[in-house]
Formats: structure tokens, C-alpha cells, sequence
């Protein structure tokens, strides 16, 4: 291939360290169903299922501070608080008990969704991207890079909506651990530097409104703020 771009450069994506620097963003992977109070409060699975993952466009990522306006196409627009592993090293087939030499970081995500969409696909046997798949539907904090793992495998997850406590949840309820997601996914596709791993939330999830203040937080991790706008028009 020779010649000039047909149109400017499309932005990279990157999200902010904390203490500094910037995190560049290459894919961002969620894991459906991954704590069992969730999937009760859903009433949808087996809950013996094994994971499975959807994907998130790559500049669905919005910072911490960001405001989200109500996004079309829904009206069950809801929130799914969860831990994010952030790849530092690429892999296939990645042994669990290696699977956190490939963690560079984590961040607090929410998983933004479309209920009544996700429920359509449910219904209707159709893929999850209208309920998934949308512009600003991936929030995620400051990414702390972390060398001492095990802190997050049993930590408080909580969300709150304008200051009331909605999501409480700890890692250590997760059907699939950290390691066992990655090892999970990198046998499906080659993890790269770069990539998000969303993994799961737990029971609360619920619908937001313009005016709504979100707050998300993970015991030793940068909070992650959202203000919920009106529709673009
Ligand atoms: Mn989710």
C-alpha cells in the first residue's frame, strides 16, 4: 500500500495512568455473567455456564470525569460496575497461573447498557451488540499499575447514583477469577498490550436518568465519576 490517507487519521484511544501518563487503549473485551448474584438478579443462565465474552468498540472508552449523554436506541439505559484488567504483555493460550504476569494495571469500569436491547437479543436470539456496543459505553477510570495481584482478587466493588449506594459487591464472588477469565479468552483470540478485560459485575444493576451522578469505586483504585447529560440531539 503507497499514498496519501484518504482522510485524517482516526484518534488513537488511551486512558489515563495514575501518577501519570497515558494507558493506549487497543480492544476492549467483557466477560458476560461472573458473579452469581447477578446472574440471579438477571434469571437468564445456568449457572454452571462457562464464560463468555463480548467486545466493546475501541472508542466506546470514556475517562473518569466524562459526561455521558443519555445515548439513543433505549429506554432502560443501566449501569454494571466492574474491575478492569488492563494487558500489559500479549499471550495465547495463557496458563491461569501465569495469567497475571500479564496484567500491567487495573481500573474501575462501568459496563454501560442497553437492558431492553440486551433483553431483545435475549428474545430474539440475536448478538448483544445494540444492548453492549455503543458510543460511551465503556467508562473506566485512572489505570494503577499493580504488582501485588492478590489485593484484587478479594476487594469491595461498589456503585453509587447521586450519592446512594446501589451496587455492593467483592471480586471474590466472581464464578471466574481474574486469572481464569484471561486464561479463558487468550484461548479464543491473542491478547496484545493494550487490551481491556471488563470482568463481570455483581447484583444492583439498575437505570440512570440525565441528571444522575454515578459513582463508581474499587478498594485501592483511582475512583470513576460519570455525569449523565440529556440526548444529543
Ligand atoms: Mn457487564
Amino acid at each position: 500500500m503507497s499514498g496519501q490517507a484518504a482522510l485524517p487519521t482516526v484518534a488513537p484511544t488511551a486512558l489515563p495512568v495514575a501518577g501519570g501518563g497515558l494507558f493506549p487503549v487497543r480492544r476492549i473485551y467483557c466477560v458476560g455473567r461472573n458473579y452469581l448474584d447477578h446472574i440471579r438478579e438477571m434469571k437468564e443462565a445456568d449457572e454452571r455456564d462457562p464464560p463468555f465474552f463480548f467486545q466493546k468498540p475501541r472508542d466506546a472508552v470514556v475517562p473518569d470525569g466524562a459526561r455521558v449523554p443519555y445515548p439513543p436506541f433505549t429506554s432502560d439505559f443501566q449501569f454494571e460496575v466492574e474491575l478492569v484488567a488492563a494487558i500489559g504483555r500479549s499471550g495465547r493460550n495463557i496458563a491461569v497461573t501465569e495469567a497475571n504476569s500479564h496484567i500491567w494495571g487495573y481500573a474501575v469500569g462501568i459496563d454501560f447498557t442497553r437492558r431492553d436491547r440486551q433483553r431483545d437479543a435475549r428474545d430474539m436470539r440475536l448478538p448483544w451488540e445494540a444492548g453492549k456496543s455503543f458510543d460511551a459505553s465503556a467508562p473506566c477510570g485512572p489505570i494503577a499499575q499493580v504488582s501485588d495481584h492478590s489485593r484484587f482478587a478479594h476487594c469491595a466493588i461498589t456503585l453509587s447514583v447521586n450519592g446512594v449506594e446501589r451496587q455492593r459487591g467483592d471480586t471474590g464472588q466472581m464464578i471466574w477469577s481474574v486469572p481464569e477469565v484471561i486464561a479463558q479468552l487468550s484461548k479464543q483470540v491473542a491478547l496484545e498490550a493494550g487490551d481491556l478485560i471488563y470482568t463481570g459485575t455483581p447484583s444492583g444493576v439498575g437505570p440512570v436518568v440525565p441528571g444522575d451522578v454515578i459513582t463508581a469505586h474499587i478498594d485501592g483504585l483511582p475512583p470513576l465519576t460519570i455525569a449523565i447529560t440529556q440526548p444529543e440531539k
